[in-house]
């Protein structure tokens, strides 16, 4: 059942980087709110735009979850509106359950509002859509085991054998790692694509193959603050005899706008092309 009363904590979604692309909702709650915490690694100020001349501004990066918690407790006690922001999406990587679970256990209700991932971001930047009909229609999102362990069926090589698309965070400084992982299950000619912070003004994109992606990124210097995606949906376009032209990945097109295909929005279309 939904809870009705009122939250005095919003975890907000920022967007990859561009201030643009927090939602409508997010940027309402940012305006209203008293104090702001805010993930300051990936967050630029710019996000903070949009905030109140006269609230409280930090930023978390530097601080433990005791810190974050006491900041935003007292807040709240003290009848404040309290927004933390995170970047992305609050719900991927964002250690949001232990801050929510703290909410909880004091009695404060709080709100998620969803944001831009920067594996979206990554994918626009790139001008790729990540599931294609007949090519795979699937997405899973992960990232290398670092000091956060991943549980040894989510290890990179086996997701890489079911041949999805794999979007990966936190991972382009150990890309050598990465690559030899995704081996297990790619074959060496699959597109990679590299995104360093999408929609930053500093954006930067690395495309190659699974075998020489991991030369390209280096040789671009990106460490951090990139998303590395690998699928065949990369792959429209080939350069063949030293000219680029369009080569479509072996697949359907969707069913979705199909002329000869009716769904519950569309009849089966009588026009001549479909339209
Ligand atoms: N919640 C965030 C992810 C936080 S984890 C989201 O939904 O995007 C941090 C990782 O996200 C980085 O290591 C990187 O892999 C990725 N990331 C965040 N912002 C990015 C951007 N603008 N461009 C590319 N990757 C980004």
């Amino acid at each position: 059942m939904k809870n009705k009363r009122k939250p005095s904590v919003f975890f907000i979604g920022a967007g990859p980087g561009d201030p643009e692309l927090i939602t409508v909702k997010g940027r309402r709650f940012l305006k209203e709110a008293d104090v702001v915490v805010y993930a300051g690694s990936l967050i630029q100020e710019r996000a903070l735009w949009y905030a109140k001349k006269r609230a409280k501004i930090y930023n978390s990066a530097s601080m433990t979850l005791d810190e974050i918690m006491k900041i935003m407790v007292e807040a709240v006690k003290a009848g404040k509106k309290v927004v933390r922001l995170h970047t992305g999406d609050p719900t991927l990587y964002s250690a949001l359950r232990e801050q929510a679970d703290i909410l909880e256990e004091e009695g404060i209700h709080y709100e998620i509002v969803p944001g831009v991932s920067s594996a979206f971001a990554s994918a626009a930047a790139l001008k790729k859509e990540l599931t294609m009909p007949e090519v795979t229609q699937t997405v899973i999102f992960t990232r290398l085991e670092g000091r956060t362990p991943v549980p040894e069926k989510e290890r990179l090589s086996e997701l890489a054998k079911h041949n999805t698309t794999i979007c990966i965070f936190l991972s382009a400084g150990m890309i050598d790692r990465v690559v030899k992982e995704l081996k297990q299950g790619y074959s060496d000619n699959t597109p990679v694509a590299v995104v360093y912070r999408a929609t930053w003004e500093d954006e930067k994109i690395v495309e190659g193959t699974l075998k020489d992606i991991a030369r390209k990124v280096k040789k671009a210097k990106i460490k951090r603050q990139a998303m590395i995606i690998i699928g065949k949906t990369l792959g429209q376009w080939t350069a063949t005899a030293g000219s680029k032209q369009r080569a479509r990945v072996k697949g359907q097109k969707s069913k979705l706008y199909d002329k000869d295909f009716k769904h519950g929005y569309r009849r089966k279309s009588k026009m001549p092309g479909g339209m």
